[in-house]
């Protein structure tokens, strides 16, 4: 969490994301608790969605009722001007137009609270998870505890499957499935530092970095860098550069074009287990690399942009949501209005290229109400706005 100049006042997107029995459902239903003791009157203002294969008994959380449907026109059509909430349980099982009406909501200044199963049991993000990642503004995890018989971590976020039976599991026992316990700290793990530019998310990131330092933990920062050769036989030198923040402050870094790069150069230096890579949605294969080198214990920490200036997912990072052990996000403050800024607003927008990496002068951090695409092709779900 980062401070803010002013509240969040536009619709907030938040994702309860987790594996099976990840205790999703009990968080949204001590929320609802909250709210209708409160006073917050559910029928008008909160409206409840679930979709059948979310649970076995889908028509209550607790004791409150769901309107259980897997369709998305179903929704669209239970939401009236005077619906401030809409929550949608099992959201990753409905088809992919769910991403479309959720972004449609939060632009018509709702809130929106949605749960997603995180992975399959192949480790591959589950139906509409990462659509929905791609626009959250807030993240929560869900974890579970591990099932293998002898393990206690409690941080479990992969789901396997046995005899159509499905069971979590922590990433040492998901690849691993039958070996003995390891030490927590040995488990790979990944975590996110996300955000729009100009959010302070690379500062949050650097200080991980400086705990290793402080601690005599080896780590490596990794750079993406377009055109960069790597030797032909093992051993033979990566080109070095910097990571400059906003700040000023420079890192060094090591130059790599892709996930392959990374993964040579670790290979090459078993002593790392602390990996630091900079903007990781400019990493090709970084998602399929990371779920392996998971496996083997190594642990990530990456900057990354959600969404780019289009509001599109930008690469392989919502996917990476979906893996993420823990993901720390952080808002901008919009130069317009001083509200917590979640886009990136490019100022030329003749420039249509999703990779443009600049700062200052090429992007704006804005809020969601002050952002603007040209061209823009209309929502496909329109709602009237939501008056505060
Ligand atoms: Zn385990
Ligand atoms: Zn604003």
């Amino acid at each position: 969490m980062s401070l803010n100049a002013k509240p969040f006042v536009q619709g907030k997107f938040t994702v309860i994301s987790g594996p099976v029995q990840s205790e999703k459902t009990e968080k949204i239903e001590s929320f609802l608790d909250a709210v209708v003791d409160s006073g917050y009157k559910q029928d008008s203002n909160i409206l409840i969605f679930r979709h059948p294969m979310d649970d076995p008994n889908p028509e209550y959380i607790g004791r409150h009722k769901a309107i259980v449907t897997h369709k998305v026109e179903d929704i669209y059509n239970n939401v009236k001007p005077s619906t401030r909430t809409a929550i949608i349980l099992g959201a990753s099982h409905f088809p992919a137009d769910l991403v479309e009406l959720t972004n449609a909501l939060v632009r018509s200044n709702r809130d929106v609270i949605t749960s997603v199963l995180n992975l399959d049991s192949e480790c591959y993000p589950h139906g509409t998870a990462p659509g929905l990642m791609a626009l959250a503004d807030e993240v929560i995890l869900a974890k579970a505890i591990c099932s293998h018989p002898l393990c206690t971590n409690e941080e479990a976020n992969r789901s396997s499957s046995e005899q159509g039976k499905f069971l979590p599991l922590c990433t040492h026992h998901y690849h691993y499935h039958n070996a003995p316990p390891i030490p927590n700290q040995d488990v790979g793990t990944l975590e996110l530092f996300l955000g729009p530019m100009f959010s302070g998310k690379s500062t949050a990131w650097r200080r991980e970095q400086i705990k290793m330092q402080r601690k005599g933990v080896p780590y490596v920062v990794f750079k993406w860098k377009e055109d960069v050769r790597y030797g032909e036989k093992e051993g033979k030198e990566f080109e070095e550069g910097q990571v400059t923040l906003h700040s000023g402050g420079k890192i060094s870094a090591i130059m790599v074009k892709d996930a392959f790069g990374m993964e040579t150069y670790l290979h090459q230096h078993k002593e790392i287990r602390e990996v630091f890579p900079d903007e990781i949605q400019f990493f090709p294969g970084v998602f399929g690399m990371f779920a392996r080198l998971l496996g083997e214990g190594y642990h990530f920490h990456g900057t990354g942009l959600p969404r780019g200036y289009n509001r599109q997912g930008f690469n392989d990072v919502p996917k990476l949501m979906c893996l993420a052990d823990k993901i720390n996000m952080h808002y901008a403050i919009c130069v317009k209005c001083g509200d917590p800024a979640t886009e990136n607003q490019r100022i030329n927008q003749a420039d249509k290229s999703l990779v443009k990496v600049g700062g200052a002068g090429d992007y704006e951090a804005r809020c969601l109400k002050d952002w603007t695409l040209d061209g823009e092709p209309e929502l496909k779900y329109k709602f009237e706005k939501f008056g505060w």
